[in-house]
C-alpha cells in the first residue's frame, strides 16, 4: 500500500486546516499515547451523531470515552493503525475509519474519520447487482479483501460482501459480517492455518479447497470444506457446511471399525453386486482383502449354493420382506467350500427405494464340526448306555442261572437249568458244558445249547489248550491255536473256559460263534455252573457219607431206619409180603483175636460183597452195627425167602477167605427173619422180631436160618403192646 500523504499536525496550512474544517465529516489525528493532538471544525459544530468533547493536550482520549466497550474497540483501533493497519468500525449509527498515518520524523499516528454509517468502502465496492448475483449463489459465499500491512503483507481479510446462506450458515446477520476483518470473527483460522492458506491464495492465485472449523455467533462449531479463489486483492469463497457429512463419515467409520470386529462376514453391494464394503471377517472367511474385492462384482469370487432354496426364491424374498435367512455353501480363495449361514438385508434410501444389499455370513464350519462332534459322542453315550443295560440283563440271567442251580438236587437238573440258562445268556452263541468223571482224564457232556454243539463226544484234557493251560482260551479261524477237540473244519470262533475247583479240573464251558461274548460273562457264567455243580457234589457226598458204612460201603443203620417204614408202605400198597432178615457172624470174636482186626475187617467187606451177589436190585442190604447185617427183600414168600437166605448162608460158609496171603478158616453166620404181611407197619417190631429169630439162630447152635415163630420170644415192649 502506497504511504499516505499525511497532514503534518501542528503545521498545517491555515487553508488547508479551513477547507478540512468544512468537510462533512469528522477528522482526528491521535497520538501514539492516545491523545488528540488534531480535530476539525466539523465536530465542533455538533452535526455528528457521536462525538467527543475537546481534550486536554496531555490527556489520553480514552479517558472521555464512558462506554467500557467502545473504550476497548477505539483501543484496539488505534493500536493496529499505529501498527500500520487501517481499521473499521461501527459504534451506533457512525462508522470510524482508523488510518495509519505518521511525521516526517516516522512518528506513528492514527487519523480517525467518522462518517455516517455504512462504511464507505463497502457501499462503493457492492453495487445492487452483485449483491443480486451472490445472493443468487445456493452456498454460503464470501467476497473478502486482504488487508495488507505497510510493508505490504497480508495480515487479515475484510469481507466484502456476503450472501443469506452465509449467515444461515454463521448465525451472524448481515451488517455483523460485511465489511468485518475475518480473523476477528473466525480467530482459529490463525491457529489451525486457514488464514496462511487463503493468503498463499491471493499471493498464487492457486485455489483452495480444504476442511475448516468456525464457530458460529451462538457459539457453535462447524465443520465447513472452504473452496476458495483469488479475485482481484482479495478472494471469494464458497462456504459449504459438512458438519452432517462428516458426522455421518465418522459414524460411518466407527460401525466400519465395528464390523472389522465382528467375526461374521459383513458384505454390502449396490444392486448391480458391486461390492461396496467387504469387512474383515469376510477377508477372514473367504481370504480375499477388502482392495481386491470393494468395486468389483460378488460374482467374480463367491460362487453361492443354496440347500434349501433357490437364488430366484431367496431374491423374490428379500425384495418382498427385505430380508432373507438361510443356510448356503460358498467357496473360498482356496475353492474349499464353507457352510455359511446368511442374513441378507435391503438397504433402501430414505424414501424407501432400494440401494443395495448386505449380507451378514457366519462361517459354520467349526459349528458343524462341533454338532457333528456332540452327535458322536451322545451315539457313544448311547450306545454306552445300551451296552450297559446289555451287561445288566446278562448279569441278572447269570444270576437267575446261578439262584436255579442253587436249588437243584440232581446233576440232570443241573443239566436242564444250564442248558436252558445259557440259550438265554448266549443267544447267538451255541455250546456245551462237559464235566469230568472223578479220577478220569476225559470229560463228558452234561448240557448243550443251541442248533448244533459242535461236538458232544467225551474229550480229553489233552485235547483242550484252555484245560491244559487252566486259562480261558479264545481262537477264530486261522488267528489263533485251535484246540484238537474242535472240528478242523469249523468257521466260527470258540473260547474255552476250563472250569476249576479247588486246583482240580471240574468240567469245560465252551462257546462258539460268529462274534463272541465279551471274556468277563463267559467267566462269570463258568464260575456260577462249577460252583453249583461242586456244591451239589459235595452234597451229594455228604448225604453219602451220612448213609453209606464207609467199611463195607453197604447202607448203615441209619439210612435203614428212614428206609424201612417206606419200604412197609410200598409192601402195604403193592399188597406184597416184605422179608427182614437179621445177620450174624458167629464167633467173630473168636475170629478176631485168632486173626487180628484188619482181618475182621476184611472179612466183613467179604461178607458185604456177597450179600451184594446174592441180593437183586430192589433188596436193601444194610450194616445194622458191628458184624451184623439186615437184609430187607420185598415181593418174595416165605419159601423163597428162606431158599435164597440159605443159599447165602452156604456161600459164605464155603467161601474161601484169605488175608495177607494167609487162606482163613471158613465162617458161618446165623440168620433170623420175618415176613411182614401187607397190613404190617411197624418197622420196630419187624426188626425185633427177626432180631429175636436170629437170639434163636444162636441159641439153637448157629450156622442156621429161623424164621420168626409165635413160640419165638419177643423183647417185653413188644410182647405187651
Ligand atoms: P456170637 O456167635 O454169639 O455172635 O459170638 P461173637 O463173638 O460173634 O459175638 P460177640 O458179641 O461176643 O462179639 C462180637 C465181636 O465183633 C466183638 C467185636 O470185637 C467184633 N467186632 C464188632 N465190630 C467189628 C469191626 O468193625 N471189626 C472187627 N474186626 N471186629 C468187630
Ligand atoms: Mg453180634
Ligand atoms: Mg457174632
Amino acid at each position: 500500500m502506497a504511504e499516505p500523504q499525511t497532514p503534518r499536525p501542528g503545521s498545517l496550512h491555515l487553508d488547508a486546516a479551513a477547507a478540512l474544517s468544512h468537510l462533512p465529516i469528522t477528522l482526528r489525528v491521535i497520538d501514539a499515547n492516545y491523545r488528540l493532538i488534531y480535530t476539525n471544525q466539523t465536530w465542533n459544530n455538533g452535526q455528528i451523531i457521536w462525538s467527543l468533547p475537546p481534550a486536554q493536550a496531555d490527556e489520553s482520549i480514552l479517558l472521555k470515552i464512558d462506554d467500557a466497550t467502545r473504550r476497548a474497540i477505539w483501543q484496539h483501533c488505534c493500536d493496529r493503525a499505529l501498527d500500520g493497519e487501517s481499521c473499521i468500525t461501527t459504534i451506533a449509527e457512525s462508522s470510524f475509519h482508523f488510518l495509519p498515518i505518521s511525521d516526517v520524523q516516522g512518528q506513528p499516528y492514527v487519523l480517525v474519520i467518522e462518517t455516517a454509517s455504512p462504511p464507505p468502502q463497502a457501499q462503493r465496492d457492492i453495487d445492487d447487482q452483485h449483491r443480486v448475483a451472490i445472493e443468487a449463489i445456493p452456498e454460503p459465499f464470501s467476497l473478502c479483501e486482504v488487508i495488507r500491512n505497510q510493508r505490504g503483507q497480508i495480515v487479515d481479510a475484510r469481507i466484502v460482501a456476503v450472501n443469506t446462506a452465509m449467515c444461515r450458515l454463521t448465525d451472524y446477520s448481515y451488517q455483523d459480517l460485511s465489511g468485518q476483518r475475518l480473523l476477528d470473527l473466525f480467530p482459529n483460522f490463525a491457529e489451525d492455518g486457514v488464514f496462511g492458506e487463503l493468503r498463499r491464495v491471493v499471493e498464487t492465485g492457486t485455489p483452495l479447497r480444504r476442511q475448516a472449523t468456525i464457530t458460529t455467533q451462538s457459539g457453535e462449531l462447524r465443520i465447513i470444506e472452504l473452496c476458495v479463489v483469488q479475485i482481484g486483492d482479495g478472494f471469494t469463497g464458497i462456504w459449504r457446511d459438512i458438519t452432517a457429512q462428516v458426522q455421518r463419515d465418522q459414524q460411518w467409520r466407527q460401525q466400519a471399525q465395528l464390523f472389522d470386529h465382528i467375526v461374521d462376514a459383513v458384505i454390502g453391494t449396490d444392486l448391480n453386486y458391486v461390492i461396496t464394503s467387504w469387512n474383515r471377517g469376510a477377508e477372514l472367511i473367504y481370504g480375499w482383502s477388502a482392495s481386491e474385492t470393494i468395486g468389483h462384482r460378488l460374482g467374480e469370487f463367491l460362487r453361492t449354493h443354496f440347500s434349501e432354496t433357490t437364488a430366484e426364491e431367496a431374491m423374490d424374498t428379500l425384495l418382498q420382506t427385505g430380508r432373507w435367512e438361510g443356510e448356503v455353501e460358498q467357496n473360498r480363495r482356496d475353492n474349499t467350500l464353507v457352510p455359511i449361514h446368511s442374513v441378507v438385508v435391503l438397504v433402501r434410501d430414505e424414501k424407501g427405494a432400494p440401494t443395495g444389499i448386505v449380507a451378514v455370513n457366519r462361517d459354520m464350519s467349526e459349528r458343524r464340526h462341533f454338532e457333528q462332534l456332540l452327535m458322536k459322542v451322545n451315539q457313544r453315550l448311547e450306545e454306552a448306555m445300551i451296552e450297559a443295560q446289555r451287561q445288566a440283563n446278562e448279569v441278572l440271567l447269570v444270576n437267575e442261572l446261578h439262584d436255579l442251580l442253587q436249588v437243584c438236587q440232581t446233576r440232570s437238573e443241573a443239566a436242564n437249568v444250564i442248558a436252558f440258562s445259557l440259550q438265554r445268556i448266549f443267544p447267538r452263541q451255541i455250546g456245551y458244558v462237559l464235566v469230568r468223571q472223578t479220577g478220569s482224564a476225559s470229560l463228558n457232556l452234561l448240557a448243550a445249547w443251541g442248533d448244533c454243539a459242535p461236538t458232544s463226544d467225551p474229550i480229553t484234557i489233552d485235547q483242550c489248550w484252555a484245560l491244559r493251560r487252566g486259562l480261558l482260551h479264545r481262537a477264530c479261524p486261522e488267528e489263533n491255536l485251535r484246540c484238537a477237540h474242535i472240528p478242523p473244519a469249523y468257521e466260527d470262533c470258540t473260547c474255552c473256559v476250563p472250569l476249576v475247583v479247588q486246583g482240580d479240573i471240574y468240567g469245560l464251558l465252551h462257546i462258539a460263534g460268529r462274534d463272541l461274548p465279551r471274556s468277563e460273562l463267559i467267566v462269570m457264567t463258568g464260575d456260577a455252573i462249577k460252583l453249583a455243580l461242586s456244591n451239589l457234589d459235595l452234597r451229594a457226598m455228604l448225604r453219602e457219607q451220612a448213609i453209606i458204612d464207609p467199611l463195607t460201603s453197604l447202607y448203615n443203620r441209619r439210612y435203614l431206619e428212614t428206609t424201612l417204614p417206606r419200604e412197609l408202605h410200598r409192601a402195604q400198597r403193592e399188597r406184597s409180603p416184605l422179608t427182614v432178615a437179621m445177620v450174624d457172624i458167629d464167633y467173630f470174636k473168636q475170629f478176631n483175636d485168632q486173626y487180628g482186626h484188619d482181618a475182621g475187617d476184611t472179612l466183613l467187606r467179604e461178607l458185604a460183597t456177597i450179600f451184594r451177589e446174592h441180593m437183586r436190585q430192589s433188596d436193601l442190604i444194610c450194616r445194622y452195627g458191628g458184624e451184623e447185617f439186615v437184609l430187607i427183600m420185598p415181593g418174595i414168600n416165605s419159601v423163597t425167602a428162606q431158599q435164597r437166605l440159605q443159599q447165602l448162608k452156604e456161600t459164605v460158609q464155603h467161601r474161601p477167605i484169605t488175608f495177607a496171603g494167609q487162606l482163613l478158616k471158613p465162617v458161618t453166620i446165623s440168620i433170623g427173619y420175618t415176613i411182614c404181611m401187607p397190613d404190617e407197619d411197624n418197622a420196630r417190631h419187624a426188626l425185633q422180631r427177626a432180631d429175636a429169630a436170629l437170639y434163636a439162630a444162636k441159641r439153637s447152635g448157629r450156622n442156621r436160618v429161623v424164621r420168626f415163630s409165635e413160640d419165638i420170644p419177643l423183647p417185653d415192649e413188644q410182647r405187651h403192646e
